[in-house]
């Protein structure tokens, strides 16, 4: 492992791209401060320019050297990093336009994956890495996943074993108000009970609207899987659509005619939820079904990130 450590260090310092483990998803990573190479992650995952990406540090000291603290910024650093929580704050002039599309704000995150550490440690800057994953699509959660999907467009993915959150960091904008612009691995009642104030989550059709003021990446087209998905209720029928493949939360009450069944969590536990829901998707995809449908999970915790995703990927904006 040090050896694809030096190696991955090596090919970051001569501008290429890296898949990185992290606990959130696999990102694809390239020197954050070399415009150049943040260009080639663009090109390799097909994403529009005008969805900037998230850099990740090693620690707060790195990441005040790219992103203006405030106040809020740093107890929200003290207590969530490492860890998957992006803060997007006003950038300094080091930053390239490439990695923020242009915006005055940088997104900023020190990820908890051991192998994500040292890299960025190894490399001694910090690290523009969007998913691992072609544009639109499913987020990778695992090495094999990244290789599927980007292929020979990335040198070397590292492999750290599959993604303990799965699904990917909060970002947050915690200035003036704080406001999630997309929920993920951090829950809204974590950020609360930190800040001691309200926290709003950003309305995803204002998100929309607001595109490409608030947060450009936030697009409906999301996480999709190939397969087209529609969306079920806790408590409400399954739909009669055959030989379907289902994505069930708890394992309850489930059709008794499917072309393949993935449970979440059979115990109701949000966090293993997140952890297994990309690989069920990528599973559910491949499994020759006309269409998935997807129960959403309960609406707190982890389960807004959970259900967010689940939307998306059914193409509601
Ligand atoms: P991904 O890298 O695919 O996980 O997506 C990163 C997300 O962070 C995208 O949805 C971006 O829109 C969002 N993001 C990154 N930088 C900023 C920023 N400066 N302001 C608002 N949102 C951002
Ligand atoms: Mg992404």
């Amino acid at each position: 492992m040090p050896a694809d450590l030096e190696r991955a260090a090596a090919i970051i310092a001569a501008g290429g791209l890296v898949g990185m483990p992290t606990e959130t998803v696999y990102g694809l990573a390239a020197n954050a401060l070399d415009a150049q190479a943040v260009l080639r992650v663009f090109l390799a995952k097909g994403r529009p320019r005008f969805d900037p990406l998230i850099v990740h540090v090693a620690d707060a000291e790195q990441a005040w050297s790219v992103a203006v603290p405030s106040a809020r910024a740093r107890a929200l650093g003290r207590r969530f990093w490492p860890g998957p929580l992006s803060l997007v704050l006003p950038r300094h002039a080091c930053v390239p336009d490439a990695v923020t599309s242009g915006l005055e704000t940088v997104a900023v995150r020190c990820p908890a994956h051991p192998l994500a550490r040292a890299l960025i440690q190894r490399c001694g800057v910090p690290l523009a890495a969007p998913s691992a994953n072609l544009f639109g699509r499913l987020s990778p959660t695992t090495a094999a996943a990244v290789r599927e999907q980007l292929g020979e467009r990335v040198e070397l993915v590292l492999d750290g074993g599959p993604c303990q959150v799965g699904i990917e960091s909060t970002v947050l904008r915690p200035d003036p108000q704080p406001l999630i612009l997309r929920p993920g691995g951090v829950s809204r009642e974590e950020l609360i009970a930190e800040l001691d104030e309200p926290v709003l989550i950003a309305d995803r059709s204002a998100r929309a609207a607001s595109l490409p003021l608030i947060s450009p990446g936030l697009l409906a087209s999301h996480y999709a899987p190939r397969t087209p998905l529609m969306l079920k209720a806790i408590g409400e029928p399954w739909p009669e659509v055959g030989q379907a493949a289902i994505l069930s939360w708890r394992g309850e009450d489930l059709p008794t005619a499917a072309r393949r069944i993935e449970v979440l969590s059979p115990e109701g536990d949000l966090a293993q939820a997140a952890t297994g829901l990309f690989a069920a998707l990528r599973r559910l995809d491949a499994c020759g079904a006309a269409v998935i449908v997807a129960e959403c999970v309960p609406e707190h915790g982890l389960g807004v990130g959970i259900n967010d995703r689940l939307q998306r990927a059914a193409g509601l904006g």
